[in-house]
């Protein structure tokens, strides 16, 4: 076809989120729909002054997917207009992600590992606080405001919703692939390659506050008859509240944690 179309030739585990007729507004021919994710390719038409964001988000693949882009093999920004006859080549976030080094298409480093978790993978974001991560509930409010919170924090946004990661607020994320809880978990730790060591039961699971330790005493009108027998050490959330021991229930989680290899014997 020499038409007025650019070809777009996508690399790495993003193929599988093409869907090329979603730029119109309809359901892809599944023909088309696996075509495209088996090859890679795509004839994008480059008739109006679209942005190579416009583009790949219209082929179903949010921004934060995509490690880097080269026209012609030269490695340009999302700005950069899709223009025919050109060659755009789409890679994915490399493996592990680190969202501390700048590259073209994010020139402001993050200073660390921060994350903000949609109600949508909601489970998930209280196994990365049971673990000590720094994962922040989502804000109330729409997704505007889960945009707001990453982009003034920094933070890296989790989600199984690809309208959201495409929001321009949005730096950094993560379209979540697996479905249970502790598949996304292992996802995330390997997506961005934190490897620990943890610190457990060091944040609310509620709130993603750091805990506070608090004297028994404090606590002990709000204690089960058997808890304040059997414990002696007690954190608190600044927060809400909430109190926290080691006792059979802080045991499954940790007992959790070990079965999916995640804390040594000594943690
Ligand atoms: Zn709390």
């Amino acid at each position: 076809m020499t038409d007025h179309c650019a070809l777009l030739r996508f690399h790495g585990d993003i193929r599988r989120l093409l869907d090329p007729g979603s730029r119109h507004g309809v359901r892809t021919p599944r023909a088309e729909r696996l075509r495209a994710r088996e090859t890679g390719l795509v004839r994008y038409p480059a008739l109006r002054s679209a942005s190579l964001k416009d583009a790949i988000e219209a082929l179903g693949i949010p921004h934060t997917e995509i490690g880097s882009l080269r026209i012609d093999g030269v490695e340009v920004d999302f700005r950069h207009p899709l223009t025919a006859g050109t060659t755009c080549d789409v890679f994915a976030q490399p493996m592990p992600e680190d969202v501390t080094a700048p590259s073209l298409l994010r020139p402001e480093p993050f200073s660390g590992v921060l994350f903000v978790v949609d109600v949508n993978v909601a489970r998930l974001g209280t196994l990365l606080r049971l673990l000590g991560l720094d994962a922040a509930p989502p804000p109330d409010g729409d997704d505007a405001a889960i945009a707001a919170l990453a982009a003034r924090e920094r933070r890296i946004v989790l989600t199984r919703d690809t309208a959201l990661l495409k929001r321009k607020a949005v730096i950094r994320g993560r379209l979540l692939r697996a479905a249970a809880p502790e598949d996304q978990l292992a996802e995330v730790l390997d997506h961005f390659g934190i490897h620990g060591p943890f610190a457990p039961f060091s944040r609310c699971l509620r709130c993603n506050v750091p805990l506070a330790p608090v004297p028994k005493a404090d606590v002990l009108h709000r204690l089960e008859p058997l808890t304040r027998i059997h414990y002696d050490s007690f954190h608190i959330c600044p927060r809400c509240e909430r109190v926290y021991w080691p006792g059979s229930h802080h045991e499954a989680m940790l007992a959790r944690l070990s079965r999916l290899g995640l804390l040594r014997s000594e943690d």
